[in-house]
C-alpha cells in the first residue's frame, strides 16, 4: 500500500463507517522517514489458553507450523520494540494461564501443563506459562527444578499475581498491589532463573474498559518491579510507536481460542489480529 497522507486517512474513516477509538492505529506499518526504522510495530497475536485447552493445542500449533508462525516470548518482542533484536515474520505469542509450583499439585501440573509444554517443545515453538505464586501456601522445589527445566527447552514465565485476585479493586491497598504484582515478579524470576517480563492480569482485570485506562497502582507496581508488560485481554492491540522509553510499562491484550474454544475459532482469531491490527 502506498504511503497514505492524514487527510486521505480521515477521508477512508469517514467513509467506511469504521469507528476508531482512542490509541487505534490504522493498518500498516509506518517508517520513519529520515532514518528508514519502523516507527511503529503490529503486537503480535497473542492466544490466551488454560489447561482445559491441552487437548486442542496440538492441533493448534500444526496449524501455526503450517502457515509460517514463529512462536516468540514477550522478552523477545520487548527487545523488538527496544531496537535490539528483529522479529519473525510471523511472530505468535503463546500463553497458558493459571501454572502454580504449591506443593500437593505437581501431579496435576504435570499431567495438564506438562503436556502443554511438551506440545510446544515438540514443535520448537516457544511458549509462555502465566504463574500464580501462593506466597501463603507451601512451595514444591521438586516442581520448580521441573519448571526452571522447561527454560532450556523455550519456555518463558510470567506473572499471573499471587492470589489471582480482581485486580482494580477498590479495597485493595498498596500493599496488596506490591504483593500481586512486585512481590509474585521477583519470586518467580528468582526461582526460575529469567527475568519476569510481563504481568498478566487475572481475568483481563486492572484495566478500565469504560475508559480505556488502567489501574493506576498496576502501572505503578509494574514499573517497580522492572515490567515491561501488563498483559491483558480487551484492546491492547494496536501497533506500539517505537522507540520506546527506557522503562515504559505497555498494555497489550490477547485473545482466546475463539467462542467455541475450538481450534477453527483459534485461527479465525490469530489470523484477525495479525491482519487487522498493523
Ligand atoms: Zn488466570
Amino acid at each position: 500500500m502506498s504511503k497514505l497522507t492524514r487527510r486521505d486517512f480521515l477521508r477512508i474513516i469517514a467513509s467506511s463507517g469504521v469507528i476508531f477509538g482512542t490509541g487505534q492505529v490504522f493498518a500498516h506499518t509506518t517508517y520513519d522517514t529520515e532514518s528508514a526504522l519502523p516507527s511503529q510495530i503490529p503486537i503480535p497475536p497473542s492466544l490466551m489458553l488454560h489447561s482445559r485447552h491441552r487437548w486442542i493445542l496440538p492441533p493448534i500449533l500444526d496449524y501455526l507450523l503450517d502457515n509460517g508462525y514463529t512462536g516468540i516470548h514477550y522478552a523477545d518482542f520487548e527487545n523488538a520494540l527496544l531496537g535490539l533484536s528483529a522479529l519473525p515474520d510471523k511472530p505468535i505469542l503463546i500463553s497458558i494461564d493459571d501454572i502454580t509450583a504449591v506443593k500437593g499439585q505437581n501431579p496435576t501440573i504435570i499431567e495438564y501443563f506438562g503436556a502443554m509444554k511438551d506440545a510446544l517443545v515438540e514443535r520448537g515453538i516457544k511458549g509462555t506459562f502465566a504463574h500464580i505464586t501462593r506466597p501463603d501456601l507451601e512451595q514444591d522445589d521438586a516442581l520448580w527444578d521441573e519448571l526452571r527445566a522447561w527454560t532450556a527447552q523455550g519456555i518463558a514465565f510470567e506473572t499471573h499475581t499471587a492470589y489471582h485476585s480482581v485486580l482494580g479493586r477498590r479495597a485493595m491497598t498498596w500493599a496488596d498491589y506490591e504483593t500481586e504484582i512486585i512481590t509474585s515478579a521477583t519470586f518467580i524470576t528468582e526461582k526460575i532463573g529469567m527475568p519476569v517480563r510481563a504481568l498478566v492480569t487475572p481475568y483481563g482485570s486492572g484495566y478500565d474498559m469504560a475508559t480505556n485506562t488502567i489501574t493506576p497502582q498496576v502501572i505503578q507496581a509494574c514499573e517497580q518491579a522492572g515490567l515491561r508488560f501488563i498483559v491483558g485481554i480487551v484492546n491492547g492491540r494496536a501497533p506500539i510507536r517505537v522507540p520506546i522509553q527506557h522503562n515504559e510499562v505497555l498494555y497489550v491484550g490477547r485473545v482466546g481460542p475463539g467462542v467455541n474454544n475450538d481450534v477453527y475459532g483459534a485461527q479465525l482469531e490469530i489470523e484477525f489480529w495479525r491482519t487487522h491490527y498493523r
